[in-house]
C-alpha cells in the first residue's frame, strides 16, 4: 500500500536492511510492555518497567547480535544511554494512559492466522487482547512513534482493522474496540469497528492481493515516493532517486492491465503499523 517498488525490494529481491534505531527503540519498548505483565497486578508499576529494559535490551541484543552495528563507534556509550533513556520515557508515558494494575490481558504477542474464502492466507501479531467478563474483546497495539494528524488516521487503523477482520474470521466475533496506543505523543486513538468495516478491508485486501499477484508476474512494480522515501534504505536502487533496481528475479509476462489493477489500491501515508503479512492460495 505504501510503495510496490518497496515490497518488491522487501518481499522478492530480499534486500537488506540496515538495523534503525526508532524500530529496535520500538521492539524493546514493545517487549517491556509484554514481560511486565508477568508481574502481579500490584508490581506493575513505572520504577519496575523501566527496570526491565537493560535485560530486555540483553536478550534482544542475543537473539540479533547484528543490532550491535547500532552502536558501533559510541566507545563512551553515550549515545547507547541517551537511547535508552528515550526507552525509559516512552515506557514512563504508558502509565499516563493506561493502568497495567487494573489490566489482565487475554493475550500478549498473540500470533494470529485465518484463511479467508477466496483462499488468501492472512495473518499478524496483535500486542495485547483485553476480554472483557461479558467477552466483549478490545485489540490493542503500542506505537512508539507520535500520533497521526487526523486526515491520516485512517491509514493507522487499517492495520487495527485488519487484525478484527482476523479475529471477526477466527472467533466469529467483531472485536469491540480497537486501540492504538501512541507513545511517543501520549494519545490514545480508539475505533468501534462494525461488521461493514471489517468487510470493506476484505475488499480491499483481495484488490491489494490481485495487485500483488499481477505485479508479480509482470515485474512491474512501481515507485511511489512519499516524505517516508527518507527512512528507505533502498534509495540507491530507486529510479525516484536516480537508481536503477537489480534485474528482476522471477521470470515475467507481459503487463497488460498493471495500471488498471494497481489504480484500485488506495495508498497508505501513515507510516505507522508494524507488518502484517499476506500470503495466497
Ligand atoms: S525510495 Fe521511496 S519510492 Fe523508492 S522504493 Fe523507497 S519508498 Fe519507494
Amino acid at each position: 500500500m505504501r510503495c510496490p517498488l518497496l515490497y518488491r525490494f522487501r518481499v522478492i529481491d530480499k534486500l537488506p536492511e540496515k538495523p534503525s534505531e526508532a524500530a529496535t527503540r520500538g521492539t524493546l519498548v514493545h517487549a517491556v510492555l509484554e514481560r511486565l505483565f508477568d508481574a502481579p497486578a500490584a508490581d506493575r508499576t513505572a520504577p519496575k518497567a523501566k527496570a526491565l529494559i537493560p535485560g530486555q535490551w540483553d536478550r534482544l541484543l542475543e537473539s540479533k547480535p547484528e543490532l550491535t552495528e547500532l552502536f558501533e563507534g559510541d566507545p563512551g556509550g553515550e549515545r547507547l544511554a541517551g537511547w535508552l533513556g528515550e526507552a525509559e520515557r516512552l515506557v514512563e508515558r504508558w502509565f499516563s494512559l493506561e493502568d497495567p494494575t487494573r489490566l489482565e490481558p487475554a493475550e500478549r504477542e498473540l500470533f494470529v492466522e485465518t484463511e479467508l474464502d477466496s483462499g488468501l492466507r492472512l495473518r499478524g501479531v496483535i500486542d495485547r487482547v483485553d476480554v472483557t467478563p461479558a467477552g466483549e474483546v478490545r485489540i490493542v497495539d503500542y506505537k512508539t512513534g507520535k500520533a497521526p494528524r487526523p486526515e491520516y488516521a485512517e491509514g493507522a487503523l487499517f492495520q487495527m482493522k485488519f487484525y478484527a477482520l482476523v479475529v471477526w474470521r477466527l472467533k466469529n466475533v467483531v472485536p469491540r474496540r480497537l486501540q492504538l496506543v501512541y507513545l511517543g505523543s501520549g494519545d490514545v486513538l480508539t475505533y468501534d469497528p462494525v461488521p461493514a468495516d471489517l468487510e470493506r478491508v476484505e475488499r480491499k485486501l483481495l484488490a491489494l492481493w490481485d495487485a500483488i499477484r499481477l505485479a508479480t508476474e509482470t515485474g512491474e512494480w512501481r515507485p511511489r515516493p512519499t516524505k517516508l522515501c527518507g527512512w528507505c534504505d533502498h534509495q540507491a536502487v530507486c529510479p525516484e532517486f536516480g537508481g536503477t533496481p537489480p534485474v528482476y528475479p522471477l521470470s515475467v509476462r507481459p503487463a497488460e492491465s498493471v495500471e488498471a489493477v494497481q489504480g484500485r489500491m488506495e495508498p497508505d501515508r501513515s507510516g505507522a503499523g508494524r507488518p502484517v503479512a499476506l500470503e495466497g492460495p
